[in-house]
């Protein structure tokens, strides 16, 4: 993304995000956010400070953020860097990756705490009582866990790679189970995208996301109905995947028009496509980040619902506090760290 003008945030939050949070950008709240912005800049220079932001972020964060994009790409991003410290504006599993990955190299701070269901749906005694059962077993978890999970996992994947992942684990490990965890509407749609050969092996958590969980069948319908002409780009998160992905399969209309992406995904196919009309069925805030990257095309939120309230407890505010207190630092158990760095790194090995 060109990097904005603070001149320019009033016009452009209200012409790109001006329906996704009614009334929030007034003049008087975009110009206290303008200096704010302002002196977050000039903090985050002083204490040479790289400041990364979610596709979930508020558009003053996208915007302040030196790089914007999803979990793995942004730790993968700042792992490559040299900076000594990281402003790390996303959910608090998403600041230990980025910890775990960077290692002591550079300390990792974050604007607030949040959490996120689909982490809070992993229950710790259920996850021992399955690798009890099956000490063969085979553990992939998606990489929206925390570190602890992270570290007694045998893999780690993300939405863009689940199936690969899954088929990578079957072959290396003929005849055992397999437990995905913890979104089951990213399982069963990585199992019908994947080659295994035997389904009844893998054994599917029952955790999701409330956001994604949400966005069921109607709101699909619904969605269509209103942009007939549109691409649906959907995350496999969501709650109607499987639905979707078995109109998808039968090509049922306008089903030949969905596709199942990843953020970053839905960022490259949408480039690409010849299409210039999308729905986009996922957090509200990646619409912002589409909008802006391709301001030729159109793109309609799913629902007015899919807003992630702990991504949205951050806030330029929050982050301009962290630069000036140092308050919140992100760090993990040594032990915990090398364990999880073992299983990210399986990952990162398959593709
Ligand atoms: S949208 Fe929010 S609740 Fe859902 S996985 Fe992302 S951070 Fe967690």
């Amino acid at each position: 993304m060109q990097p904005l003008a603070l001149k320019d945030w009033y016009e452009t939050f209200n012409r790109n995000a001006g329906d996704l949070y009614p009334g929030r950008y007034t003049r008087e709240y975009t110009s206290r956010l303008t200096d704010t912005a302002r002196r977050v800049r000039e903090l985050a220079q002083r204490k040479r400070s790289l400041i990364v932001a979610h596709n979930y972020q508020f558009p003053e964060l996208q915007e302040i953020a030196v790089e914007v994009g999803d979990s793995l790409g942004l730790s993968r991003y700042v792992a490559k860097q040299t900076a000594p410290r990281v402003d790390f504006c996303g959910v608090w599993f998403m600041g230990e990756t980025a910890k775990t990955i960077m290692g002591e190299r550079a300390k990792v701070y974050m604007p607030d705490k949040p959490g996120c269901s689909l982490v809070d749906s992993i229950d710790r005694a259920r996850l021992m009582h399955w690798k009890e059962s099956f000490p063969d077993g085979v553990v992939i978890s998606y990489v929206n866990t925390d570190a602890a999970t992270k570290a007694i996992s045998d893999y780690i994947c993300t939405s863009r790679n689940a199936a690969q992942v899954l088929d990578h684990a079957a072959k290396a490990n003929p005849g055992k189970r397999i437990l995905f965890l913890p979104d089951k509407f990213l399982g069963s749609v990585s199992i019908s995208q994947s080659e295994i050969v035997d389904p009844s092996l893998v054994d599917l958590y029952d955790g999701f996301c409330h956001v994604h969980a949400k966005i069921g069948e109607t709101a699909l319908e619904e969605a269509f109905d209103r942009y007939p002409e549109a691409e649906l780009l959907i995350h496999p998160e969501c709650g109607c995947a499987s639905h979707c992905m078995a109109r998808v399969m039968q090509g049922n209309s306008p089903y030949q028009k969905a596709f199942f992406l990843s953020t970053e995904g839905m960022v490259h196919h949408a480039a690409r496509s010849g299409a210039r009309e999308f729905i986009v069925g996922t957090e509200m805030g990646m619409v912002y980040r589409l909008r802006r990257r391709m301001p030729d095309k159109v793109f309609h939120p799913v629902s007015p619902e899919a807003v992630c309230e702990y991504m949205k407890m951050n806030t330029l505010e929050k982050l301009l506090d962290s630069l000036e207190q140092d308050r919140i630092e992100v760090t993990i158990e040594p032990e915990t760290a090398r364990k999880a760095q073992l299983a990210i790194d399986r990952m990162l090995s398959i593709q």
